[in-house]
């Protein structure tokens, strides 16, 4: 699964080549990576043709278009239509030349308007086929602020995004709310990062560093967390993603907009996730033994220090 970095990579990446340009035509190759779109495939294309890209927001991991209907008025944010894009397990937005042969995985392809030096094609790529592309409406935001993450935010969002927090990388995200919502259940701290409904965008890697760096253990019960704790563990998610981010830059100038979960430079910077078996970086510092412990937890593993992130005895998950 790509993580939120690199969402975000191809959200930027994709922003800088589709914003303001008109979508020709839609060739759909293979109709199960649209099956999301409950009218069909004519309808969806009908949708897409002669729409004009407004932005590229992402909330969490979705990441989704707004679009303006060709000889329609301006309409009020939360009253639009946007082209969602789901990359599921594998999915791929390619920004491509017509002249480049198409991918063996290609599964939808939009032409786009004539602009100086860009590509033409925005092309869906899905070995895997649990992505896919839909076109969804926008509904206002609850609280009133912008939708995500995008180039121009307005206050309004995908509504399937609409019940999911806001994640750690969004400059509208509120300390107070989450910490509200860690008390007010009686959950394991793991288990209420990867709630989207407390906050989103935070997956097993990210979950797994975050709590190393903050120094807290996966099962420590969220209603006894500390507003400090709290805090360092918000901080230290939105530290490590942003590293991830800088690492991913370098995509930014490519043509190849690509998200792939098991990128080499994400994997460089993590200090707990996937080093079982090797010593703490931070036990190794201060001349402890910590070794890096695998554990079962929600049918996935965490990574943990038992000596600088110890089992709390009230701890539950
Ligand atoms: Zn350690």
């Amino acid at each position: 699964m790509p993580e939120l970095p690199e969402v975000e990579v191809v959200r930027r990446g994709l922003a800088r080549w589709v914003r303001g340009r008109t979508i020709t035509s839609v060739d759909i190759l293979d109709p199960r990576s649209i099956r999301r779109h409950a009218l069909g495939p004519e309808d969806f294309a009908g949708n897409l043709e002669h729409a004009t890209v407004l932005d590229v927001v992402r909330r969490g991991k979705f990441l989704w278009m707004p679009l303006a209907m060709e000889g329609t008025p301006a309409h009020e944010p939360g009253t639009g239509v946007a082209l969602m894009a789901h990359l599921g397990m594998s999915g791929q937005l390619l920004m491509q030349d017509p002249h480049v042969p198409d991918e063996k995985h290609l599964k939808v392809r939009l032409r786009l308007s004539e602009a100086d030096g860009m590509p033409e094609q925005l092309r869906f790529v899905d070995q895997r086929i649990f992505g896919g592309l839909f076109v969804t409406s926008l509904v206002p935001t609850a609280d009133g602020g912008p939708g995500g993450l995008a180039e121009a935010p307005l206050p309004e969002i995908a509504g399937e995004a609409a019940h999911i927090a806001r994640d750690p990388l969004d400059p509208h995200f509120s300390f107070e709310d989450f910490y509200r919502k860690l008390k007010s259940r009686r959950t394991g701290l793991k288990r209420a990062l990867l709630d989207q409904g407390i906050i989103s965008g935070i997956g097993n890697i990210y979950a797994d560093e975050a709590l190393w760096r903050a120094r807290l253990h996966y099962a420590r019960a969220t209603d006894t967390l500390r507003r400090a704790d709290a805090l360092r563990v918000v901080e230290a998610a939105r530290e490590v993603m942003s590293d991830a981010l800088a690492a991913g830059g370098t995509s930014f100038d490519s043509l190849y907009v690509n998200v792939n979960g098991d990128s080499g430079y994400f994997a460089r910077s993590l200090d707990a996730y996937g080093r079982t078996g090797q010593p703490c970086r931070r036990c190794a510092e201060a001349g402890l033994a910590g070794v890096i412990k695998r554990e079962q937890f929600m049918n996935r593993s965490s990574h943990t220090c038992p000596v600088c992130q110890p089992r709390p005895r009230n701890g539950r998950w």
